[in-house]
């Protein structure tokens, strides 16, 4: 059995990565928390001191969209974003050359696009399906940081130039301000470690939630979900992540890192200093450790 307080011990001298500043309430996180946990097929979840701490999903919440996008668009989804890793930035200003999707749905262009894409009727309706629908993915009632979802729609440039650089290419059907704030409020949503421990493990055990039995996605889309992770979770460094740590993950700027291991398990690791690609330095370590202290490499052992 894993120890995850002393796997935590092993990270916390860890001193590189900078905590990401491109809003104030992500500025102020305290670059000492440390948090990890695992949820395992038979709904028992484990987990480390800091585990309970809450943080903005941000980027890890893009695989929830997607599978959310599939669910409400019965499958069309899939006509609208690319699923290629693009070797960029998160925000990269670029669409697929060609056809003017998103690349994939785990850069912001093709969460903008996913977010949009979950049917609420409008944009109360569709904010509550998204807050819902990620609820039923962590077992339990989630919240959004209204200063956080502000800060992300207001101070968001890029991803307003996404938007309306989308509606240009006539692949983005919602007002370019309306998926913005769609796509703020799902990353503001608060998670903390277990609860997004949990999330991962519902899309690697094929759309069912381990803890509450709930069939929150069908398992066709959980493994189109879970494939897209592991071929663009972490953008420009999802290569270098599937060769040391061999799960498909997703990173983002507040360090979450959420960890799907396709039949086996959940884990999310939390740490905010990041690395160049955005990726939690101290998540990218623990993942490595906890993959193969546990076996986890999609690949085979060392
Ligand atoms: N909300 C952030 C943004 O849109 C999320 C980016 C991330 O976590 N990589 O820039």
């Amino acid at each position: 059995m894993i120890d995850l307080d002393a796997l935590r011990e092993r990270l916390l001298p860890e001193r590189d990565g900078a905590v990401h500043d491109s809003i104030p309430e992500l500025a102020d996180a305290d670059p000492e928390r440390c948090g990890l946990a695992i949820a395992g097929a038979d709904g028992a979840v484990r987990r480390s001191r800091d585990a309970d701490l809450p943080f903005s999903v941000q980027s890890a919440v893009k695989p929830f969209l997607f599978a959310l996008a599939l669910l409400d668009t019965g499958g069309a989804a899939h006509d609208r974003v690319g699923i290629e890793p693009t070797g960029e930035a998160f925000d990269a200003i670029k669409l697929e050359s060609g056809t003017g999707r998103p690349p994939n749905p785990m850069v912001n262009a093709g969460a903008l696009l996913t977010a949009a894409l979950v049917d609420g009727g409008d944009a109360q309706g569709r904010a509550e399906r998204i807050r819902s629908g990620l609820s039923a993915f962590a077992g339990r009632d989630l919240v959004v940081d209204e200063d956080v979802a502000r800060s992300e729609h207001l101070l968001g440039d890029r991803n307003h130039a996404l938007a309306h650089l989308m509606r240009a290419e006539g692949t983005l059907a919602l007002e370019a301000d309306d998926a913005v704030a769609a796509y703020a409020r799902a990353c503001a949503v608060l998670v903390d470690a277990e609860a997004l421990a949990v999330m991962g493990a519902t899309l690697a055990l094929g759309g069912c939630n381990p803890v509450t039995g709930e069939r929150v996605v069908p398992t066709h889309i959980a493994r189109d979900v879970v494939s897209v992770m592991a071929s663009c979770g972490v953008y420009d460094g999802s290569g270098r992540w599937m060769r040391s740590v061999g799960v498909p993950a997703k990173s983002s700027v507040s360090g979450a890192i959420v960890l799907s291991a396709p039949g086996v398990l959940g884990a999310a690791i939390v740490s905010p200093p990041l690395d160049d690609q955005g990726t939690s330095v101290r998540g990218r370590i623990g993942s490595e450790l906890l993959s193969a202290e546990l076996g986890l490499h999609l690949f085979g052992a060392d």
